[in-house]
């Protein structure tokens, strides 16, 4: 309805009367002017150079050294503190920059049991949902195949300078926006060593009682030539994990980014990969899920697996392993660009519905659906897909469905011809300035489903231990 409306309006624009235009033509919604200025703050030049100085440092290893200001982790997490700390200035007071410092335990072969890390932590303060928080991580930690010293070179531009300036990036392109929710815009240490950083940081937000509605880890989002000679350029992937089924938190905060993305970036898909990670790796999203909050990872679409975690050395008389002249800034930039929109929908946005139940009419093919939703909610819709679907295939608004209050003040809407056995169905909130949260679902029927007799109940995805030169 909304689009048929905008529609007429360009025929008034066309018919040369910018005063009836103006009057007549409805105002796009604001959540789209809002995501298009953050937009066009991202600079890829800026993020080529924040990726060219992290490598400058040497090695970002979590043991290498802090008593420089030009080499190590210690000169490395100063510099990106200054860079969050440069940013304050346009948030209205709004964005702090702290850093988190925990002494972790550590299993990993060849590394101390008890290991140091600083997190640099930049916090974006909500209005009027301060509570409610949206997370953005790149790790700036680097390793090499030597060993665990700290000391041999490891420059990790794509692994994972690149998701570092990702972050970076994001928190200058949103400081200056006003968003309901929280965003926090982090440097993790340690993500080499066993995700030690994000379990720190991780640990502290479920500890203080913080809502964390989506956290988005981006890790080796740089590289574009895939080994095969090939460009891989126009989408990302996106991983989520889920102990059963297929709709998950973080399933449903990958559906939000892919949503977002068609949205706000032209041109650029996010790759939905049903699947907590790559086949024998694991990232920073991995201690956001464990603490039960929806959580994703993107990555580019083809790694290039000979430059990760790699001595320096030289192939051909050039020089050779994750180095910032083999990362492509303009692809990182678009990376960027799909953290941007997902941050601005969600955290504009009011938080999920709160879905109770769901039924099939037994008299006829309908679903009823009975929820509740959040202040502030302009408006909702529902959407629903086959089971087998990836991703939402249907939505209506809210408005056709006809919802009813309960005698519990919960909402009961009726969806005429939608089969509940054969699909799976949502409702996100829509907010006045047309932004959508994230779908929340009903609970799956089959959540005991058989299995072999004898055989024990399948573990959660568990990643697996991190192995020298195999990558994270
Ligand atoms: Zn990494």
């Amino acid at each position: 309805m909304s689009r048929r409306a905008s529609a007429i309006g360009w025929v008034l624009v066309a018919a040369g009367s910018p005063l009836l235009a103006q009057q007549a033509a409805p105002a796009a919604p604001a959540i789209d002017n809002k995501v298009a200025a953050a937009l066009a703050r991202i600079d890829p030049a800026r993020i080529a150079s924040t990726i060219r100085t992290l490598c400058g440092f040497g090695t970002r290893h979590v043991l290498s050294r802090t008593d420089s200001d030009t080499e190590g982790t210690g000169a490395a997490r100063q510099w990106l503190r200054a860079q969050f700390e440069a940013i304050v200035a346009s948030s209205s007071g709004r964005l702090t920059v702290e850093l988190q410092a925990a002494t972790m335990p550590c299993v990993r072969a060849g590394m101390p049991r008890e290991v140091p890390i600083v997190n640099v932590i930049a916090t974006l303060r909500g209005v009027g949902d301060a509570g409610r928080v949206y997370v953005v991580g790149g790790h700036y930690d680097s390793r090499n195949s030597t060993g665990e010293d700290g000391k041999g070179a490891a420059p990790g531009a794509d692994d994972d300078a690149s998701g570092t300036a990702v972050a970076l990036e994001a928190c200058r392109a949103l400081a200056p926006l006003e968003f309901a929710a929280t965003l926090v815009f982090v440097a993790y240490d340690g993500e080499e060593q066993g995700l030690l950083g994000s379990q720190a940081h991780a640990r502290a937000l479920a500890a203080a009682g913080a809502r964390v509605d989506g956290m988005i880890a981006c890790d080796i989002v740089g590289n574009t030539l895939g080994m095969d000679g090939v460009r891989y350029d126009g989408c990302l992937r996106c991983f989520s994990y889920a102990a059963t089924g297929n709709d998950s938190f973080g399933r449903s905060l990958a559906r939000a980014a892919g949503y977002a993305a068609r949205r706000h970036v032209a041109g650029f898909e996010v790759k939905l990969i049903q699947r907590g990670d790559r086949y024998g790796r694991g990232g920073d999203h991995r201690s956001f899920f464990d603490e039960g909050f929806p959580a994703v990872r993107f990555s580019e679409p083809r790694e290039d697996f000979s430059r990760q975690h790699q001595d320096l050395t030289e192939r051909g008389g050039a020089p050779y392993g994750d180095l910032p002249e083999f990362v492509d800034a303009a692809y990182t930039a678009k990376v960027a660009r799909v953290v941007v929109a997902t941050l601005a929908e969600l955290a504009s946005a009011p938080p999920p519905p709160r879905v109770i139940n769901a039924r099939l009419c037994r008299d006829r093919y309908d679903t009823e659906l009975v929820y509740e939703l959040p202040a502030g909610a302009a408006g909702h819709e529902f959407v629903w897909r086959e089971t087998t679907a990836p991703d939402w295939t249907h939505v209506v608004e809210a408005g056709a469905a006809a919802p009813r209050p309960t005698r519990s003040d919960r909402l009961l809407a009726t969806l005429g011809g939608v089969c509940l056995d054969d699909v799976v169905v949502g409702v996100r909130c829509i907010g006045a300035d047309g932004s959508r949260s994230r779908v929340a679902t009903p609970p799956e029927p089959d959540r005991f489903a058989q299995r072999p007799r004898g055989e024990a109940a399948p573990a959660p995805e568990t990643p697996p231990a991190p192995e020298p030169g195999t990558g994270k």
